[in-house]
């Protein structure tokens, strides 16, 4: 069987010992199954993404001794791409326009509840026509729809992951508690929203395995109702553990003092970062 994974950092910071693991993780699996281990730099969000963060990601991960296959994919070179990808769900009646703002689903939502992933919006606009579309709505996919639409059975992803591992099966009163009208198109219009994204994305790669942190583990259901909605088709996915900083906390781009940047500074080589890091 093909086995292509990818590693699909945000250039939004330094990379750290979190990255590395799942760089790493990926890069071996891929190479112990002769298969391929492409880039991709996710940097749809011009508020966040850094053009000066992506090139020390491609400089370390060559230091930490990884290699890629073909050429690295850039996502804001694909905006309009994935822009005209999205305006084929409009015909089917599974968008609608929305110009809530944050603190106007903030006020209507109930306390958040345990297990709940996003904040699931209330539906104030789903009334709404796409004929209604002002400049600066965001477009949000009416996930009752699309469940109605898709074939049940095929809504499910296997994970080979070490807390999850099995057959997952999408369950339509648990996605629409737990996941609701997710926005995949953010007001300013360009900005398409991250599952979108990966998962035209990693059908451009033809990536058959996700290999990528434990965090995104939850975001897996609506990127499988997304390849069901666009025809394509369900990796394998494996989510792995965390590499948490003393207090338990996950590492973010933004903790500085984890950076692998600084660790190179300090002497560290790749060997010790891979013990590091428990590989
Ligand atoms: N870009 C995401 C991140 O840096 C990873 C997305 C994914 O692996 O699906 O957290």
């Amino acid at each position: 069987m093909a086995f292509i994974t990818r590693f699909a950092p945000s250039p939004t910071g330094p990379l750290h010992l979190g990255h590395a693991y799942s760089a790493i993780l990926a890069h071996d699996m891929a190479r112990a199954e002769s298969g391929q281990f492409v880039l991709r730099m996710e940097d749809t969000d011009p508020d966040r993404s850094k053009v000066e963060s992506a090139t020390p990601i491609q400089e370390e991960l060559r230091w930490l001794g990884l290699t890629w296959d073909g050429k690295i994919l850039g996502q804001s070179e694909h905006i309009s791409d994935y822009n005209s990808r999205l305006e084929t769900l409009v015909p089917q009646g599974l968008l609608y326009p929305c110009s809530c703002t944050r603190s106007d689903i903030r006020s209507t939502l109930a306390a958040p509840q345990e297990g709940v992933v996003f904040n699931v919006y209330p539906g104030t606009c789903r009334h709404r026509s796409m004929a209604s579309r002002k400049p600066g709505d965001a477009l949000r996919l009416n996930l009752a729809a699309a469940l109605d639409l898709a074939a049940t059975d095929k809504l499910v992803f296997i994970e080979t992951g070490p807390a999850h591992a099995g057959t997952h099966p999408i369950d339509r009163e648990k996605a629409l508690k737990q996941i609701g009208d997710v926005v995949l198109s953010r007001k300013g219009e360009d900005i398409v929203a991250y599952f979108l994204a990966a998962v035209l994305d990693d059908a451009r790669q033809g990536v058959t395995h996700v290999i990528r942190g434990e965090d995104l583990f939850e975001f897996t259901p609506i990127q499988v109702i997304l390849q069901h909605l666009f025809g394509l088709p369900t990796p394998i996915y494996h989510h792995h553990r965390l590499i948490r900083d003393d207090q338990g906390k996950r590492l973010a781009k933004r903790d500085d003092a984890r950076a692998l940047s600084k660790y190179r500074a300090e002497g560290a080589t790749p060997a010790d970062i891979r013990r590091m890091v428990g590989l």
